[in-house]
């Protein structure tokens, strides 16, 4: 099998020089993070993005590639609406082609009942314009002519998009580096360095930064990153398992799922397969603490999550993991330059299977790579796009929630504008982080 195309032995891309100072310093080199410089940098701050491996050698390369509109929590949706936007603008200013098309997003229902769910996201996607709509089982068929399976319908968005994302975060990056970022990967941020009981610089492995302003975009650390600080965040995070298929002819334009499988069609010519609703818990200090907070989810979920009792050493909540340490020793995150976590295997068999019976017209096929990510989650499926406000100078863009990929270039709009003290331009109510500790109850982001 070929090896997932963005690892620790991929070559280091951006290795610009620390400077002393900055306006404002973002830690993490995936999607978030990468938008969240671009978007500074073209406003003329002095912005520099540090990356403990390499530029979306995590969440941001391992994902589907989805750009997806459809079954959005209310909140997200206006912002969704406004990063397809930039994706269509991003994707002209790249000298790479990043795979961005648009082919929809299609759920598949089984019954009736299914139905009625993707019913009720209607007046949703209708309240910011967006094209979703019900297909009837004959459109259903007439949408996916090849596959022997009949569904009771599906929930279709004509207008969402896809794209290859070890492709476009990387270009992404080249983009902000032309407008003046400077990016470094190979370089962990051990700490914030406080003065007066605010942010006053960073300390890095590579030295200090001076700076007033941060951006934690750090994926699946960014709970590690806070706790050293004495500030807790409910995040976990679960391994999902993704297969690429050797090259096939195209059964569907876009995104497609049903209740177990979901797949789409690659600019290289495979398909990226994915198992529908299933994710892995590695068990760890951290994923007990936050479990009480997950319990809603994990109600309204049961057979969702697969527990698994140690975590591989050097994970942000493996047991050896240390929680506490100091600017002046190696940190955990220069123990894990590349979350590259093994994919299931019996998934990925089970994945072949499902799909060469869903269509039972192809022509014989393999799986060419598997690999699996670690989707860093929050209880209510949400983000969290905040300042900290026990940290002043801190600002949060994490807990993604396996939905990040699509929405990245308008949460990287609004993290700067954050920083620079401007309006965002959206209700972000939502995404606030003491939503876990002010009493609120919780309300889960749409299951579609
Ligand atoms: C299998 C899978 C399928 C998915 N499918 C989709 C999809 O189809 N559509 C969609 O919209 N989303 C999808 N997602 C979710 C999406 O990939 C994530 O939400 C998104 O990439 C998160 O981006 P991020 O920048 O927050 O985090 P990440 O991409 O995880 O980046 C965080 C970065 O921070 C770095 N870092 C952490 N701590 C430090 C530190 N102290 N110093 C320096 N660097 C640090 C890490 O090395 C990492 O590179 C999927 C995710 C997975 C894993």
């Amino acid at each position: 099998m070929t090896p997932f195309p963005i690892s620790e032995q991929t070559s280091v891309r951006f290795s610009d020089p620390l400077p002393a100072e900055a306006d404002v310093v973002v830690i993490g080199g995936g999607v978030i993070g990468v938008c969240t410089a671009l978007f500074l940098a073209r406003a003329g701050q002095s912005v520099v993005l540090l990356e403990k491996g390499r530029i979306a050698g995590e969440q941001s390369s391992r994902n589907w590639g989805w750009i997806r509109q459809q079954g959005r929590d209310p909140d997200e949706l206006p912002i969704m609406v406004e990063a397809n936007q930039h994706w269509r603008n991003l994707a002209t200013q790249t000298n790479r082609d990043i795979g961005l098309t648009q082919g929809g997003v299609t759920y598949l229902a089984d019954n009736d009942a299914q139905m009625a769910r993707y019913a009720d996201w209607l007046p949703v996607a209708q309240a910011q314009g967006v094209d979703t709509r019900l297909l009837t089982a004959a459109e259903t068929r007439a949408l996916l002519p090849g596959t022997g399976k009949s569904y009771a319908g599906a929930l279709h968005t004509a207008s969402d998009m896809r794209a290859e994302p070890w492709v476009a975060v990387p270009a992404l990056a080249e983009i902000a580096a032309r407008a003046g970022a400077q990016i470094r990967e190979g370089c962990a941020v051990r700490c914030l360095d406080l003065a007066a009981g605010r942010v006053a610089g960073v300390v890095t492995e590579a030295g200090r930064i001076a700076t007033s302003e941060v951006v934690l975009a750090g994926g699946a650390w960014s709970s590690l990153f806070l706790r050293n600080h004495g500030v807790a965040l409910p995040q976990l995070s679960v391994r999902a398992t993704v297969a690429k298929t050797t090259d096939l002819p195209a059964v569907a334009a876009g995104g497609v799922a049903d209740n177990r499988i979901a797949f789409r069609h690659r600019a290289d010519g495979g398909y990226t397969l994915a198992p529908g609703g299933f994710h892995e818990l590695f068990l760890g200090w951290d994923a007990l603490r936050a479990l009480p907070k997950f319990l809603t989810q994990l109600r309204a979920d049961p057979f969702g999550t697969r527990f698994l009792p140690t975590a591989p050493k050097g994970y942000p909540d493996a047991w050896g993991t240390a929680r506490r340490w100091s600017g002046d020793a190696p940190s955990p995150f220069e123990n894990q330059r590349v979350l590259n976590p093994q994919p299931n295997t019996a998934k990925v068999r089970d994945l072949k299977r499902k799909f060469a019976t869903l269509f039972p017209q192809l022509p014989q096929f393999d799986i060419s790579h598997a690999w699996a990510g670690m989707i860093d989650t929050m209880p209510d499926v949400v983000p969290v796009v905040d300042r900290v406000s026990a940290l002043p100078g801190l600002t949060l863009g994490t807990g993604m929630s396996g939905h990040g990929f699509g929405i990245g270039p308008a949460m990287g709009r609004i993290l700067a504008d954050m920083v620079m003290g401007n309006p965002t331009g959206h209700d972000l109510t939502r995404f606030r982080f003491n939503r876990f500790t002010d009493g609120t109850s919780m309300r889960l982001g749409p299951a579609l």
